[in-house]
């Protein structure tokens, strides 16, 4: 599946019949990837799904980005390794996926850093094995999705092993942009490791049809919770219809609402970034219109490491030790007494 896909300038100008220099210029600093599922996906569905893989010569002319805006490699006390809040770890086990997204923030490492080593793997377990804290593991990568299931097995089974870790989850983009992965082999060989949790990558209502319905139903029905984080992006999903379009088709699968990212400031990736104003302001819009469930966490993770910080919409207008006013989603003001 993963074999079969565009890596070359050349090929991919040909299929979407495109210009072909933009797009060698830009391949020879940020690789390109798109499988073959994705490629026809893009033909169908069109600038939704063709902005995110398809490189932009302005990758190349971002004089504000940083390569690893979360400062993580301050916090890798072993290659595949980010230990930044105390009872979670991310484990990296992939440098590569089944699309290289244009705007992905480990874009410094995607399909360019070499291949994780199993020497690499077994450090990475070994320290989450003296790690007492360490209770959720976030499997992750690039797409840990892309390994075979042997591999993914034998790297799941040694976590598993771990007395004090509670939970693994993996975080995959697999689930939108290649359903097929979902096998029932995957599946059978996932629920022997409960409590497995998963976390999707969708940014567009574009990226659902009956193969992706199918493969999210494939995970709930075997007990794993499927959560979905989005990353909010210029001329891509930058509007409350959008998103609140795509958080209720999301629920429609089962798949739970999790995080909408505000773009981090990765080098390559400035065209993509929007205000804080305008997440702001779909979850505004999305607030008291969709059920709760449907609203995912709106967060910031701050440049230089200082971690994920949620950012809400203000409905508290006055306050004293009395009484508090606040706006309600239609803007009316109500009372409350303390
Ligand atoms: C996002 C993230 C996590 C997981 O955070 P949750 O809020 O628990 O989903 C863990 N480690 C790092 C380095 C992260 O960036
Ligand atoms: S699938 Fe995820 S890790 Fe891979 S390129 Fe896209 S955003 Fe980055």
């Amino acid at each position: 599946m993963m074999r079969l896909g565009v890596s070359s300038p050349e090929l991919l100008a040909q299929e979407l019949n495109i210009e072909r220099d933009s797009l060698e210029r830009v391949c020879r600093v940020y690789p390109i990837f798109i499988n073959r599922y994705f490629l026809e996906r893009i033909k169908e569905s069109g600038a939704s799904l063709f902005k995110q893989v398809v490189p932009d010569p302005r990758e190349l002319i971002d004089q504000n980005g940083i390569d690893d805006p979360l400062s993580e490699s301050n916090y890798s006390p072993v290659r595949c390794i980010v230990h930044r809040y105390e009872d979670r770890a991310l484990f990296l086990v992939s440098t590569t996926c089944a699309v290289f997204c244009r705007f992905c923030t480990r874009k410094r490492m995607i399909g360019r850093a070499r291949q994780i080593r199993d020497e690499e793997l077994k450090e990475g377990i070994d320290y989450i094995k003296s790690h007492k804290e360490i209770k959720d593991v976030l499997i992750s990568g690039g797409d840990p999705l892309v390994l075979s299931n042997e591999r993914l097995e034998w790297i799941i089974a040694r976590v598993r092993e771990i007395h004090h870790v509670d939970i693994i989850r993996i975080g995959t983009r697999v689930v939108s942009v290649l359903p097929q992965r979902i096998e029932i082999s995957l599946i059978e060989m996932l629920k022997k490791y409960h409590p497995i949790y998963i976390n999707v990558h969708f940014n567009h209502p574009d990226e659902i049809n009956h193969e992706v319905e199918e493969a999210c139903g494939l995970l709930c029905d075997a007990g794993i919770p499927v959560g979905n984080q989005t990353v909010l992006l210029k001329g891509i999903n930058d509007d409350p219809h959008i998103i609140a379009t795509l958080m209720r088709r999301l629920l429609k699968m089962r798949v739970r609402p999790y995080y909408l990212h505000q773009a981090d400031l990765t080098k390559g990736t400035e065209h993509f970034r929007t205000s804080i104003e305008t997440g702001l302001r779909i979850i505004e819009f999305m607030t008291g219109r969709v059920s709760g469930m449907a609203i995912p966490s709106y967060v910031v993770d701050l440049p230089g490491g200082g971690g994920k910080v949620p950012v809400v919409p203000d409905y508290l207008v006055k306050k004293s030790d009395k009484r508090v006013v606040f706006r309600n989603f239609e803007g009316r003001l109500y009372t409350y007494y303390q």
